[in-house]
């Protein structure tokens, strides 16, 4: 078995209520001009946790510009205010491109490297700044993982930070605070998740260690992501998708994704597409093409999305196969926003009225 390295979180706390943590833990640190990191639809939230941040000695400012995907300006702008205000810990409260900001700014606040000099694997060359960060969003897995991904606008292309430098010192994973997520916008992430884990299993460097992860990720979607899609007020189904984006996101060190992520990112830059919706589109597409190459894995994740077994292994995982083309067909629907396949490709390939494998029998 091949060596595997897992970079985690120093403390990864997880429950319903956790922020509350996140505020007592903050009041430990010896860093504490705190910048917090937020968009504007989660200011009220972010402003509560700042207050409390204060009451307890924290120096607290706040960026909420970051309200759609990054850009390389939108970075630039955010780190020259970081810089002004001599912040030294850096509180992500937000979706994967807050966190991901957050995660650079707490990287290059008091570093001499270019950002530009930074993309790619292990290039990043240290983080001095304490960085904690707070999904709000369950999905993207950045509040575990050593990604972080910027829009370079004049080519257009996203392009990715690795480094172990940005796995956060502590994550607070509060599926409360994801309750208000718009039902797209939990579609999409949920699908960006779940892609993360059929990556990771189905990936040629899968190794056992994080199997567990991948196969219990791709459960947890098939389980819970329509539920939350449909009601998301349904805090079991929330919390089950915040477990699956961590285990997603767990996945995403070791082994990393593959060829939907690859195809996802130009596909991105190029149609401003949001990355969940990038990968959803190519999912079913590279489930298929991939799958001959390793049958018993891809009739795997069809088992953990709740295919019946059929008559042999390729059976199963063309069962599956089909059945994320159910997700594929759903771009025949896209509208503009974006939200009428997606919420429809979701719910019919992930339960409600007929399960993953039925949607596939049925086909
Ligand atoms: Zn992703």
């Amino acid at each position: 078995m091949r060596t595997i390295t897992f970079l985690q979180p120093t403390r990864l706390v997880f429950g319903q209520g956790c922020l509350e943590d996140c505020v007592e833990y903050v009041a430990l640190q010896a860093q504490r001009r705190v910048r917090v990191v937020s968009s504007r639809s989660m200011r009220r939230v972010a402003e509560e946790l700042g207050s409390k941040l204060t009451a307890k000695g924290s120096t607290v400012t706040f960026d909420f510009s970051i309200d759609r995907e990054p850009t390389l300006a939108m970075f630039a702008a955010a780190l020259a205010e970081a810089r002004a205000v001599n912040a030294n810990c850096f509180v992500g409260i937000g979706g994967g491109s807050v966190l991901d900001v957050a995660k650079l700014l707490a990287a290059f606040a008091e570093s001499e490297q270019k950002i530009e000099e930074s993309f790619g694997i292990g290039l990043l060359t240290g983080r001095a700044a304490h960085l904690v960060c707070l999904p709000t969003t369950a999905g993207t897995g950045s509040e575990v993982s050593p990604n972080a991904i910027l829009l370079d606008e004049a080519a257009k292309l996203k392009k990715g930070v690795i480094s172990p430098f940005l796995v956060p010192d502590a994550t607070f994973i509060d599926p409360l605070l994801t309750r208000t997520v718009p039902a797209a916008v939990t579609a999409a992430t949920g699908l960006d998740t779940l892609t993360h884990c059929i990556e990771a299993y189905t990936n040629k460097f899968a190794h056992p260690l994080v199997d567990v992860y991948a196969l219990e990720g791709v459960r947890l979607c098939a389980a819970y992501l329509a539920r939350a899609v449909r009601d998301g007020e349904d805090l079991e189904a929330r919390e089950g998708m915040a477990r699956a984006s961590l285990y997603g996101g767990l996945c995403l060190g070791p082994v990393n994704t593959a060829a939907v992520h690859a195809l996802a990112y130009p596909l991105g830059g190029e149609f401003h597409l949001a990355h969940g919706v990038s990968n959803a589109v190519l999912l079913a597409a590279v489930f298929r093409f991939n799958l001959e190459a390793d049958v018993e894995r891809h009739a795997a994740v069809a088992a953990a999305l709740g295919v019946a077994p059929k008559g042999s292994a390729t059976q199963t995982a063309l069962a599956g196969g089909r059945s994320s083309g159910g997700v594929g067909a759903g771009v025949r629907d896209f509208d503009e926003s974006g939200q009428l396949w997606l919420v429809s490709g979701c719910s019919a390939s992930f339960g409600g009225q007929r399960g993953y494998g039925d949607a596939a029998a049925a086909e």
